[in-house]
């Protein structure tokens, strides 16, 4: 039975390393037909060899749910792209020159860009359908320059394709239109600051819908304090590790990605378990909540005046959706600002997006959960129409 065009899914990847994500979404109505994970690949002793067997298994997955993916119209594949370099500001269908040219940006992205090109290549041979890229990168794409540059010498910078690139863009740009939605207002109006707390953390000042600043960088090391990544600390530090520590680049470089955060500082890196440690008065678990709060604060203060004022103030992703105490932390004392939130409102569960302030506040503040695969669909779907 041949579906209607508009109820086909789009199939959604994000292609890690040794994981593969997958999600069957229907873009317009957002229907979830499946979704799961592939993990091992290319690990010794696992039974998924490489992306094009972790491909085969998901098929296979599908049909026990009762959906055959080769014999009903897949309408396109999406795939989630970490870096798009300077070259992609927007979505696009690939190609084979498209694929050379984020196999080539790996030196950007070293552990997401790689991973990407071969799940692409896997699934251009398994889908015989259209294939799009879809950027974490390129809602950042409009960075004005001052706030885009880094003030190092201007020729090695082009040299390097050295400049702010900002991540978890298509989570942002969901969550700003998605907050606007709930407001009831154009988000051409709205000068939002959306905080994206997951395990990678990230803000972002969005102005009318477009991103004017965003506290990722080059890489996804930069700004909030996250997970297992510092965010930002003196430039200096990387030269001082090297000569006192006798650490290589590399050594720090995982040390700032993969070693700091509230795991460096707490001993562990699960905001669950921190507000655990918390409620027990673990002096370090009340250390890193609270240096995770003050750099909130930090670029929520730096935000409201590069956009002169804002109207709304959004929570998202994991721990943004959930921690009813980090919202109240980083809210608590900017009542001067307009920035409040209600109590009750703050702390009563849902999964739907909400605004949290008291009725009649000046700025909005709300928590709207992302949807990053949902946003994929969509892009992906909009491009190949
Ligand atoms: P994400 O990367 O968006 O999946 O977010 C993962 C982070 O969200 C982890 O640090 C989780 O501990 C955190 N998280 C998930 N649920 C909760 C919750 N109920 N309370 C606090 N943090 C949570």
């Amino acid at each position: 039975m041949s579906e209607a065009a508009w109820e086909r899914p789009v199939l959604v990847l994000n292609a890690g390393s040794s994981s593969l994500k997958y999600q069957l979404v229907v873009p317009e109505t957002g229907e979830v037909r499946s979704r799961g994970l592939v993990e091992r690949i290319g690990e010794t002793g696992s039974e998924v060899a490489d992306h094009s067997v972790a491909l085969q298994q998901v098929a296979e997955r599908l049909r026990t749910e009762g959906i055959d993916l080769d014999a009903f119209s897949l309408r396109a594949v999406g795939h989630r792209v970490v870096h798009g370099g300077p070259d992609f500001s927007e979505p696009v269908v690939i190609d084979d020159e498209v694929l050379d040219r984020i196999r080539e940006l790996s030196a950007l992205a070293p552990l997401h860009n790689p991973a990407a090109a071969i799940g692409i290549e896997a699934a251009r041979k398994r889908f015989a359908v259209p294939h799009v890229a879809v950027f974490d990168t390129a809602f950042f794409s409009s960075l004005p320059p001052e706030a885009s540059t880094y003030a190092v010498p201007r020729d090695l910078a082009a040299k390097h394709a050295i400049r702010r690139y900002g991540f978890h863009g298509t989570s942002h740009q969901y969550v700003a239109q998605a907050t606007a939605d709930l407001l009831g207002r154009p988000v051409e109006d709205l000068r939002q600051v959306v905080l994206h707390l997951g395990n990678g953390c990230s803000a972002s000042a969005v102005r009318g819908g477009r991103a004017v600043d965003t506290s990722m960088g080059l890489t996804p090391l930069e700004g909030l304090v996250m997970g297992t990544r510092s965010g930002d600390v003196d430039p200096g530090l990387h030269a001082y590790l090297g000569r006192e520590a006798g650490l290589s680049l590399e050594e720090i470089d995982t040390l700032l990605n993969k070693q700091s955060g509230v795991l460096g500082l707490s001993g562990v890196n699960d905001f669950r378990e921190l507000e655990h440690r918390l409620a027990t008065g673990d002096p370090d678990a009340r250390l890193a909540f609270d240096v995770v709060v003050h750099r909130l604060k930090h670029y929520v203060g730096a935000y409201l005046a590069i956009l002169g004022g804002i109207d709304a103030l959004v929570f998202t992703a994991g721990v943004g959706e959930n921690s009813i105490s980090v919202r109240a932390a980083v809210t608590d004392g900017l009542e001067g600002l307009g920035i409040e939130v209600d109590r009750a409102r703050n702390a009563a569960r849902s999964t739907q997006a909400r605004v949290i302030s008291p009725a009649g506040a000046t700025v909005a503040v709300a928590v709207v959960p992302t949807n990053e695969e949902l946003a994929i669909a969509r892009q992906t779907a909009e491009i190949v129409r």
